[in-house]
């Protein structure tokens, strides 16, 4: 395994995340490639993955890094309570990008879906509800979004386009000239 899988398989764990060693994917006649992906089901800190995710471990380690970072203090500030689970809707797929012949962030597991948050004090947030009535409520999604983009290279959500009305969908493509954030 190459170097840099180990060390970011260390900071996972140093995070305190959950995670399983899954046999390499090549579909190489959908262009479909995973060499080292892991199957992530805490994100450590607290908080679970629901269903658990087949990623490759630097997806897997800026999603923990970002619900630690960015997610769980925008939480707190906006909703006073913590993350408690992330529900996820969609990790490594084998499949082209809706609307488009090329292949999606999935395609290499380089990308999850979010679906919904739930928290501590029993509450629970669907992202479809984003731009809900409750300022905190809305507060806390437009907070998370504009913190994801950077750490992660796309950000799309509702509002997008269609395909993205409920889920939000972050990755980690690889792109020159800064994150794609709509
Ligand atoms: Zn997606």
């Amino acid at each position: 395994m190459p170097r840099a899988e180990r060390q970011c398989r260390a900071a996972l764990a140093r995070a305190g995340a959950s995670f399983a060693e899954a046999p390499p994917v090549h579909e190489p006649e959908d262009g479909c490639r995973m060499d080292h992906p892991v199957l992530l089901s805490d994100l450590g800190d607290g908080v679970a993955l629901e269903p658990p995710a087949l990623l490759t471990c630097p997806m897997a380690e800026a999603t923990a890094r970002f619900m630690r970072e960015e997610v769980r203090p925008a939480a707190e500030r906006h909703l006073e309570t913590s993350p408690d689970t992330l529900v996820q809707v969609s990790a490594y797929v084998c499949r082209s990008r809706h609307g488009s012949e090329t292949i999606s962030e999935h395609a290499s597991g380089n990308a999850l879906d979010w679906g919904a948050i739930r928290f501590e004090d029993g509450t629970a947030l669907d992202i479809r509800e984003y731009g809900a009535d409750e300022a905190a409520e809305r507060d806390f999604f437009a907070a998370i979004r504009e913190a994801a983009c950077g750490p992660f290279a796309t950000v799309l959500g509702p509002g997008t386009d269609e395909a993205h009305a409920d889920h939000f969908h972050f990755d980690l493509a690889e792109r020159n000239g800064g994150a794609y954030c709509r």
